[in-house]
């Protein structure tokens, strides 16, 4: 499948600032890379800029992944600013200041959330992930086996490893091309997704152990109080996987997993099975995603969220067609 062509955009363009959301994930951090990378070996005359708040240890093994800027140091107007997989204009992390200025702004996303005006706005929310939808914007005989590692790991993060109802036939098709392209693809799995440190499994183990399953084992709610998250020296991305693991439990249709990032402000993902729209009840919240997976900020106890949530979530639950 092609829908478009990235050179098509470029005309005139000599310097581009490509940025992605808070917290980047791997898709985010796999998108904005290979894309880079793309342009970097088909377009030498343009010159990019990554910028991502902060690149996770198990994804620097990705080209130039050690040229990410984690920061403005010069405010200055770059001829485009392009934004991978941002879900809305307030997750744009460190370059915000940059986009006032920016000659042209492009974004590609997936996310059903996003809905602000930049020059070009590619939204699919059907693909499964920003890095597939990328890809049908370049010339696959043009990928290179550094582009593609950086792809094939974003297409990987956000599908869970070819499981979630994100996953098409052609996001399988993608991956069959970008493994034709020789990458170590057990390995970009095993150690970018799977791997876990000691610490992190620890949280996981105590989260799920604590975890309380209510509304007739429907609704399983997992969290973890920002004075654990000091204890056990854990940042934001050591949470990741929990709320899958939650949401993994049979009987299950909505996990919810949170952690309190400050005191009294959490960060909450939302994950469904089969048919509650959770970024509907995200974007009660200002928060948003997609219909499977959502997240938003929210401030109080622990038990002011959960209340705040389940009002929303048990109308789900009775009414799968809305909240
Ligand atoms: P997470 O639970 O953080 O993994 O997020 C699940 C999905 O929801 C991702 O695709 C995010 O981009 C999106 N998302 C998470 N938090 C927010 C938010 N505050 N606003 C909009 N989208 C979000
Ligand atoms: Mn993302
Ligand atoms: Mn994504």
């Amino acid at each position: 499948m092609r829908l478009g062509n990235i050179g098509d955009y470029l005309d005139g363009v000599r310097s581009i600032a490509i940025a992605g959301h808070v917290n980047p994930d791997g898709d985010c951090v796999g998108s904005a890379l290979g894309m880079h990378l793309y342009l970097r070996e088909n377009y030498p005359e343009i010159t990019t800029t990554v910028f991502l708040e902060n690149v996770r240890n198990e994804f620097r093994f990705l080209e130039d992944a050690d040229q990410v800027c984690t920061s403005v140091d010069e405010v200055r107007p770059y001829d485009m600013i392009l934004l991978v997989d941002i879900s809305s204009r307030d997750r744009i992390g460190v370059i915000q200041d940059l986009l006032p200025l920016a000659g042209k702004t492009l974004c590609f996303d997936h996310h059903v959330t996003n809905r602000d005006s930049y020059t070009w706005l590619f939204n699919y929310p059907d693909m499964s992930s920003t890095s597939e939808l990328i890809f049908h914007f370049m010339d696959p005989e043009k990928v290179s086996e550094k582009c593609a590692e950086a792809l094939y790991m974003g297409i990987v993060h956000d599908t869970g490893v070819f499981q979630y109802s994100c996953t098409s036939p052609t996001t399988m098709r993608t991956a069959a091309v970008l493994m034709e392209k020789g990458i170590p693809f057990s390995r970009i799995v095993d150690d970018t997704y799977y791997q876990k440190t000691y610490v992190q499994n620890q949280i996981m183990g105590r989260t799920v152990m604590e975890s309380i399953l209510i509304l007739g084992g429907r609704l399983i709610i997992g969290y973890v109080k920002n004075r654990d998250m000091i204890f056990y020296g854990a940042e934001p991305k050591d949470m990741d996987g929990i709320v899958n693991q939650l949401r993994n439990t049979i009987g299950v249709e909505v996990a919810i997993f949170m952690y309190e990032k400050e005191p009294s402000v959490w960060k909450v993902s939302l994950r469904s099975k089969d048919y509650v729209d959770v970024s509907a009840v995200a974007q009660k919240f200002e928060g948003g995603g997609h219909v499977r997976a959502a997240g938003c900020t929210m401030n109080g106890s622990q038990y002011d969220v959960i209340n705040n949530l389940t009002y929303y979530l048990e109308k789900a639950l009775d009414e799968p067609h809305g909240v």
